[in-house]
């Protein structure tokens, strides 16, 4: 809610002063500089807009007040757009109206945010920039407050606390938009996501991932090569689902919870596998609510190019899909 760019204010605001000229050829240079000054002031105030309507996240960061001041003496060098604050989000720790709640949550499941370029497979599974920022100003109106699903787990399993209305945003595989424009978007409603990668072949680069850790993300493994694991033998299944977690660890140097079936495909086998691997629990794409007893089989709701804000609000209405086609 709180409004990110306050610095406007500072811009120097000039104002070609009332000219008093004498002679004509004083007035026609006058008036040339009053040309100039006009065009200046056009471009100012071209560039206020287009940074304003770009929902500039710079300006945000720069004019907040820094809730640690322990980041500050760390000096961020980092110039990628989205990443160079190293601050947390505000739902990263809780909150004083955070309570024990032990109840289903629902958890959104996102693809590519963006429009589908021409002949892409599963067009559905991008959803539009202008609807996501929609979807989280809606939810945010409504009362929710994203957390992660280790925070959710927390609250199931540890006595954790939850807010009054939690929900867990979740993103598939690592495409590129989630960096540049999920990470932005987030950080503004003051909430983190939940990034499912895939450990080989993602869009995103390491920085960019370490960018969204440090905004207080969750990382969660996504198999190694993304194949439907059904149909794998014991040896590749245990690969890909424990190998996949330590690949992550070990580049990332933070704790991996949770796992996410690629496609939504998963067994009885597959689950084994994921238990013994260590994974606190596992997404699927059953369309739902996630419940506290069934860690290895969490539903969630899976938003689509069609689904806009009426969509989600049904999803939510119902604790079921309305859009549940679609493959991922
Ligand atoms: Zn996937």
């Amino acid at each position: 809610m709180a409004s990110d760019w306050q610095d406007e204010e500072g811009l120097p605001e000039k104002r070609p002063g009332r000219a008093n000229g004498r002679g004509p050829t004083r007035g026609q240079i006058m008036r040339r500089r009053l040309v100039a000054l006009a065009s200046l002031v056009v471009v100012v105030v071209a560039v206020v807009i287009v940074l304003t309507s770009a929902g500039d996240e710079d300006a945000g960061l720069a004019t907040k007040p820094a809730s640690s001041t322990a980041h500050q003496k760390k000096k961020a060098k980092k110039d990628e757009a989205g990443a160079g604050k190293s601050s947390k989000v505000r739902n990263a720790t809780p909150q004083a109206d955070w309570k024990p709640d032990e109840g289903p949550v629902p958890i959104l499941e996102y693809h590519v945010l963006g429009s589908p370029p021409e002949g892409a497979p599963y067009p559905e599974l991008y959803v539009g920039r202008t609807d996501f920022e929609k979807q989280m100003d809606w939810l945010e109106k409504q009362g929710y407050q994203a957390v992660t699903l280790e925070q959710v787990q927390e609250a199931w399993y540890h006595a954790g606390t939850l807010p009054p209305k939690p929900i867990v945003i979740s993103f598939d595989d690592g495409y590129r938009p989630q960096y540049t424009f999920a990470l932005p978007t987030l950080r503004k409603h003051g909430w983190a996501g939940v990034l499912n990668l895939k450990a080989e072949g993602s869009e995103l680069y390491e920085s960019n991932v370490k960018a969204m850790l440090a905004a207080g993300w969750e990382l969660a493994a996504h198999t190694i090569h993304h194949l439907d694991l059904t149909e794998l033998g014991p040896e590749e299944l245990k690969e890909e689902v424990a190998g996949s977690r330590r690949m992550l660890q070990k580049e990332f140097k933070v704790p991996v919870n949770n796992f996410c079936y690629p496609a939504g495909q998963f067994d009885e086998t597959v689950i084994e596998a994921v238990e013994e691997a260590g994974y606190t629990g596992a997404t699927t794409e059953i369309s739902g609510f996630a419940e506290k007893d069934k860690p290895f089989e969490l539903a969630r709701l899976e938003i689509l190019r069609s689904s806009h804000v009426a969509g989600l609000a049904e999803d939510l209405r119902n604790g079921a899909g309305a859009t549940a086609e679609g493959g991922g």
